[in-house]
């Protein structure tokens, strides 16, 4: 049985002291579950203080990206390395974001992927098709190679604890979510890749999150689909109620 997770992804939103009164609000409201990981990913400058403030709680606390070598001249960057020695459990990679604002590619995200794995990072990996990919009929075909690159090299026992967020870009920011079932169709074609790329055990191990316009009223009926195991929730998770409602209704 895998374990669900939620994450929110807050990308470059709230001040210092409005994500202090977040975790503070949330920590104790969260029901207690062991069905359901509750995870925020703050902006990195937040990491070390939201960590602290979490820790007596279930809520975890993961980064946004990171680079892929543990020091060096890269201005501006965070190590896997640093977010190690903060103790951080989570790090989403490839972003739909990130690839198209910050020239991350389906290689980088790969070098990503192996160094925080290295590191005992667990990445969320995300993957997606863009609207014209869609219309053109090339979702499966998109999102496989995303996932098949991601994961070179990438052993199984690694592969297992490896969670894939699977983000049509045409439904992040935009209120249009996949319908529950095409949500479920691309998810279940992940999990038949990752059985490809390794086998059935890793196959029905990784966890396979949605996300694109998730909010507490459609989640249910998206986590009630076989292959999805979770979400990764932009705009709704900014709200203490609604990210404390996902987190019920995933319980
Ligand atoms: P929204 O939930 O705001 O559509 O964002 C989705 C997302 O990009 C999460 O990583």
């Amino acid at each position: 049985m895998r374990k669900r997770i939620i994450a929110g992804n807050w990308k470059m939103y709230k001040t210092m002291d409005e994500a202090k009164s977040f975790v503070t609000e949330v920590k104790g409201r969260l029901p207690e579950s062991d069905q359901v990981q509750a995870v925020i990913c703050p902006p990195s400058l937040y990491l070390s203080e939201l960590t602290s403030l979490s820790e007596d709680s279930m809520l975890g606390i993961g980064a946004q990206t990171m680079h892929d070598t543990d020091e060096g001249a890269f201005t501006g960057e965070v190590s896997p390395k640093m977010l190690a020695e903060l103790h951080i459990p989570f790090v989403i990679l490839g972003h739909s974001e990130r690839r198209q604002y910050f020239n991350e590619t389906d290689e980088t995200v790969n070098k990503k992927v192996l160094a925080a794995f290295s590191h005992e990072l667990t990445p969320i990996v995300c993957v997606g098709e863009s609207l014209k990919q869609r219309e053109e009929g090339k979702t499966v075909e998109t999102v496989a190679m995303q996932v098949k690159k991601a994961f070179e090299g990438v052993q199984a026992e690694q592969a297992k604890r490896a969670i894939i967020a699977y983000e049509p870009v045409w439904a992040i920011g935009t209120g249009k979510t996949a319908t529950a079932n095409d949500a479920n169709d691309v998810c279940k074609e992940i999990r038949s890749e990752i059985g490809q790329l390794y086998d059935e055990e890793t196959a029905s191990a990784i966890r396979i999150q949605y996300g694109g316009s998730v909010k507490p009223s459609n989640l249910a009926e998206l986590l009630s689909m076989d292959d999805i195991d979770g979400a990764l929730v932009g705009g709704a998770s900014l709200d203490a109620d609604s990210f404390v409602e996902m987190i019920e209704v995933a319980s």
